[in-house]
């Protein structure tokens, strides 16, 4: 019998995943449901009770892209509803220092051709992020009707209105004629359910909840220097994309900074650069979207020009992705050129770190073990140097997460390290599902709820409208859609795709558009039969993570969250298709 080189890699492989799957797979996490706004303090308001056009819940990239595309094309009243105390969503929250788009700024950005705005870097920071988003609130006057600090608790339909009602904790119960729902994917906090973590005395927060009255500084590239950390042990939990950007910083800040880590990330280079200025004054009208467009499309696998994006995505990830694809439609003669060229792509990233960190055991844990599209990629210039410093320590926990927290310290691997600061570098809620993580149930025709009508599995047309929900919009991440790393892109394509439906319906003079039954199940059907058995095979043997739910595929099955095959632009094809004939076909209309 021949050996093949992927004999060993895969044994290796198999072992780095057998020890970090675990009974609890989410009971191993709790979420920080209802964690206070540390950046804005709520503004004192009377009950709202009036009429909009559309109530978008969720003032992210999402919701204030569609809002803003809505505006655009004509439609008055948007009501923009956020916990938070602005727009922003991700870029409100997230201001731990150095907090960067790890896509291309330049096709990540929604309106930049309508904005007449480039960004200063290609990899903007999150301060430029929030403050450009709050300019797009402001151009199409969407702050008017917004309320912040507002959670929705309930949104009925109601049948002889024609009209979704809107019930609030603010003491609000407005009306909508449209209702958006854009809440986003990663958005609740997750905290690792570690034994003692409460009893810890020092400070602690997770990270997009980030308290500089403590750290000193402020949000930016470094933080400010973050001074307040001078003489203080700083741990970080987490070493997934947020872990990695803000150990920099605190490396630079800290008397001594503690890095604890179970599973090592995928660390390819950053790159970043300031946008050249006759490059930003020779685009033309329409360069936003072509751009767009062509970053779909390499990440996509059609290659058929030069990649002029050059962003780490298509320089590194789209090549592996498309051998992977390829890999995953093809026999087993494909599949295993596939696994060999992921090989050559990891060792590729084992040698980064083997050269960059001097010490041989600390390189030697900094290496991932797993493919590389298990985990999502990161990309950092600094991370991997920061633990050649004398004051970073890395402890590695080979999988099995830090044991337990005391008063003053965290323990792992059988070793105590006293900390004063202890930073949650942990993620965000992605298991409980889009219900659980908005924090309300949808009530659609007849008393029926979302929950009951997806209890046996998502039911969508097109992942974005939904039978017995009239006038009810979807724009999130995995509702039997097609999304690429760029959420920038779904979040724009939604918004064009959504303008469209309300403003026809609007011209048509129908008060009401849903999903017919047909036109549903033939859409559930079509992810169900496009979905590929080898991708969900892939994800099983995969080290586990958010993409596979902690190891748990089949939880995720059962919400029905699956994609539709055949990727993003193939899908942004259909709805192209299905506006350009312009019949609405498969909507209910009256
Ligand atoms: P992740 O879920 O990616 O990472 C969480 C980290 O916490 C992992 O390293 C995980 O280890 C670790 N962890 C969890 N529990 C324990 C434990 N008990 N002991 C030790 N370690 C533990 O969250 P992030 O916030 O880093 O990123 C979430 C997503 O947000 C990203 O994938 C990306 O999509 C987005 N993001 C984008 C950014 C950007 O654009 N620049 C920046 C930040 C985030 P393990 O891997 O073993 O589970």
């Amino acid at each position: 019998m021949t050996h093949s080189p992927l004999d060993e890699v895969r044994t290796r492989y198999a072992a780095e995943r057998a020890r970090r799957v675990r009974d609890d797979r989410d009971a191993q996490y709790g979420y920080l449901d209802d964690a206070p706004d540390p950046w804005n303090e709520p503004v004192e308001r009377a009950p709202l009770t009036d009429v909009v056009d559309v109530a978008v819940v969720g003032a992210g990239l999402s919701g204030l892209t569609t809002a803003a595309t809505l505006k655009k094309e004509g439609v008055e009243r948007v009501r923009l509803i956020d916990r938070a105390g602005d727009v922003g969503g991700t870029w409100y929250w997230n201001r731990y220092p150095a907090a960067q788009c790890d896509v291309e700024s330049y096709v990540y950005l929604p309106l930049l051709d309508e904005m007449g705005y480039v960004p200063t870097e290609k990899y903007a920071y999150q301060g430029e992020i929030l403050a450009y988003l709050q300019s797009v609130a402001r151009r199409f006057d969407l702050y008017r009707d917004a309320c912040f600090h507002t959670g929705v608790e309930d949104a009925a339909w109601d049948e002889a209105e024609q009209l979704w009602v809107v019930e609030t904790d603010r003491g609000d119960r407005f009306r909508a004629h449209f209702l958006v729902l854009s809440g986003g994917f990663l958005q609740r906090p997750k905290l690792p359910a570690i034994p003692g973590l409460s009893e810890f005395q020092g400070t602690m927060f997770h990270s997009s909840r980030w308290d500089y009255a403590y750290t000193g500084g402020g949000p930016g590239r470094d933080g400010g220097g973050l001074p307040g950390l001078r003489d203080k042990r700083v741990g970080v939990i987490g070493t997934g994309a947020s872990g990695l950007q803000i150990v920099t910083p605190l490396a630079k800040a800290a008397e001594h900074l503690v890095v604890f880590q179970r599973t090592p990330s995928t660390v390819l280079p950053r790159n970043n650069r300031p946008t050249d200025p006759e490059w930003a004054s020779s685009l033309r009208p329409g360069w936003h979207r072509e751009r767009v467009e062509f970053f779909e499309q390499w990440t996509n696998g059609r290659f058929d020009q030069p990649d002029v994006i050059a962003d780490g995505w298509t320089e590194v990830y789209a090549p592996v992705a498309v051998r992977h694809g390829a890999g995953l439609a093809g026999g087993p003669q494909e599949q295993e050129q596939a696994e060999l060229a992921d090989l050559a792509a990891m060792d590729r990233v084992r040698q980064r770190i083997a050269e960059t960190v001097r010490d041989p055991d600390t390189a030697a844990a900094l290496m991932p073990y797993y493919p590389m599209l298990c985990k999502r990629v990161g990309f950092h210039d600094d991370y991997l140097d920061a633990f050649n410093r004398p004051n970073v320590t890395l402890v590695d926990t080979r999988g099995a997460g830090v044991e337990k927290v005391t008063a003053n310290a965290v323990i792992a691997e059988g070793r105590e390290y006293e900390l004063d600061l202890l930073i949650l570098a942990t993620g965000f809620d992605t298991v409980r599902g889009y219900l659980r993580s908005w924090g309300f149930d949808v009530v659609g025709r007849a008393g029926l709820r979302l929950s009951e009508h997806w209890r046996d599995g998502m039911r969508t047309m097109h992942g974005v409208t939904v039978r017995h929900f009239p006038n009810l919009f979807l724009v999130a991440a995995l509702t039997q859609n097609a999304i690429t790393v760029n959420y920038g892109a779904h979040a724009g394509v939604m918004a064009e795709h959504i303008s469209y439906v309300v403003g026809e319906a609007r011209s048509r003079g129908h008060a009401v558009v849903e999903a017919s039954e047909q036109a549903e199940a033939a859409w559930v059907d079509m992810v169900a039969s496009t979905a590929s058995e080898r991708q969900t095979e892939f994800l099983r043997s995969c080290t586990p993570g958010y993409y596979n739910n902690e190891g748990n595929l089949e939880s995720r099955t059962r919400q029905g969250s699956a994609r539709l095959g055949g990727g993003s632009v193939a899908y942004h094809e259909i709805l192209r298709g299905w506006r350009s004939a312009g019949t609405l076909s498969g909507l209910d209309c009256s």
